[in-house]
């Protein structure tokens, strides 16, 4: 039985998805406006462990997953500058260069650090059609409201809004006026932004326009006179809040089994994502919320100017197998802060280069070691309790069953924690002289000296090859 702590009622529950065996579930992707640093690809990490455990008991999973290319404010209460823009302008690259450069460096840090990802990442400006027809629905629902900057979500007619966050409204105002800047409510938010062109500021990048047959992309035209006069009013942008209630029910239905984030997701953005969805469909958007927590850097907040911004290139610039960093990830629970630090990536590092020195002394795998596949199974199905996971493979290496059953545990634990023992593949090196003259009789001995420096032994046809681990 497979259990998940469930932000919406505070609780670690059995997980029933909707329709078994089948599970849906959406993870809010990364904004590429900038670099992915380790901080965020903890998050996905905990995601593919999460997809893993679940198809680890049989679960059919069916994952989607965004890539936010608009909307997105320096704010994600709505305001501040438009993220691409503004790293479109960092980079002297277009916004739909920005994205794609950014898409990338994102796939790549995923595919290092073995997350699998779905095949087909949805793009916000792909579904523009498909936000713009939920915005009308709320609209004729009497959900919407208009500013002179855009079209708001009334949260004072959805008397649930703050089931996920179980803030107090009044506790947020803390008591002081604050301008809401046209808003009704302090916790309103854009379902679409009007272009500022109109009051004289250079209009930006990704624009489009609504309302009846002629939807429509202004990005790509050159002037305003391309738009008719009657639709001018509509030219604009999704909010950032409604690309996700769009998407995930565009793949996955009206109402799906999971939906992940970080934990700042859980105040302001998936808070408005159930507010819209619900409020158009009028039945339950997600059954299981679940939030990772940060991560920090030599305890303290990661960022450029202190110089502790560290992305996967960086961790391999500095010779780490970005598998030691997934490796480091587990040994924190997904709810838990993490500390990073270089010296607890060596430390991850080491034991990793150990783990796969174990599994490469071991043989063939024949029948797994039961004990510890059952204890293993409970671990990750503790709500995706990973570090005594860990530990539950580290006794069972250390224990007395052969190594042939060990190995076939241990790839069975891989399908989860997936440090790719059975394809890892160790660099050739020249053996230091003194270690190839031991006897036929002293082989064994020496074989195990050679795996305690980071060596590995194989036989083959053509005579016995020792292997560098990767550091
Ligand atoms: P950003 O690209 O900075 O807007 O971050 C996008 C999302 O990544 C945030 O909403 C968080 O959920 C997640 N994130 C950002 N920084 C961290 C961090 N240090 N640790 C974990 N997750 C993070
Ligand atoms: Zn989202």
């Amino acid at each position: 039985m497979f259990k998940i702590y469930n932000t919406l009622t505070r609780k670690v529950e059995e997980f029933i998805p909707i329709n078994p065996p089948n599970v849906g579930i959406y993870s809010c992707g990364p904004t590429v406006y900038d670099y992915q640093h380790i901080g965020h690809m903890r998050r996905y990490v905990g995601d593919d462990l999460l997809i893993r455990v679940l198809k680890f008991n049989n679960f059919k999973v069916h994952h989607v997953m965004n890539i936010t290319d608009v909307g997105h404010l320096t704010s994600d209460a709505d305001t501040g500058e438009d993220k691409m823009e503004k790293g479109a302008e960092k980079y002297g690259l277009s916004v739909w260069d920005i994205a794609k450069k950014f898409e990338k460096q994102f796939i790549d840090s995923a595919k290092a650090l073995n997350i699998e990802l779905p095949k087909d990442l949805m793009h916000a400006t792909d579904f523009i059609d498909e936000q713009i027809e939920l915005i009308k629905k709320l609209e004729e629902k009497g959900f919407t409201y208009k500013t002179a900057d855009g079209i708001y979500f009334d949260t004072s007619r959805f008397p649930d809004y703050f089931k996920l966050s179980r803030q107090n409204p009044e506790e947020l105002k803390g008591g002081v006026r604050i301008d809401l800047g046209g808003k009704k409510n302090i916790s309103d938010f854009a379902l679409w932004k009007f272009s500022s062109e109109p009051s004289g500021l250079p209009r930006r990048q990704m624009e489009w326009w609504f309302e009846g047959p002629l939807k429509g992309e202004l990005s790509t035209q050159k002037n305003w006179s391309s738009v008719p006069v009657q639709y001018r009013e509509t030219v604009g942008f999704p909010g950032w809040h409604i690309e996700c209630s769009a998407m995930s029910m565009e793949a996955l239905g009206e109402s799906f089994d999971i939906h992940t984030g970080g934990i700042d997701h859980i105040n302001i953005h998936h808070s408005n994502e159930i507010a819209q969805s619900e409020a158009a469909t009028g039945k339950p958007f997600v059954k299981y919320f679940v939030h990772h927590a940060f991560l920090q850097v030599e305890s303290e907040k990661m960022s450029k100017s202190l110089g502790n911004f560290y992305t996967v290139a960086d961790i391999e610039k500095k010779g780490f197998d970005p598998l030691s960093l997934r490796y480091l990830y587990l040994q924190t629970h997904y709810r838990q802060e993490m500390n990073f630090t270089w010296e607890a990536l060596e430390g991850a590092q080491t034991a990793l280069n150990k783990l796969r020195g174990e599994f490469a002394s071991w043989g063939e795998a024949k029948v797994g070691c039961a004990e510890f596949e059952q204890r293993f199974k409970e671990a990750i199905n503790d709500d995706l309790n990973l570090p005594e996971a860990l530990s539950v493979m580290w006794e069972m290496v250390r224990s007395n069953y052969p190594g042939s059953a060990k190995k076939r545990s241990l790839l069975k634990f891989d399908e989860v924690l997936r440090f790719g023992l059975a394809e890892f593949k160790p660099e050739k090196v020249e053996v230091p002289d003194k270690r190839k003259k031991g006897g036929f009789s002293e082989a064994d001995k020496i074989r195990v000296q050679i795996e305690e420096l980071g060596f590995t032994v194989e036989d083959t046809p053509t005579g016995t090859k020792i292997k560098k681990l990767n550091r």
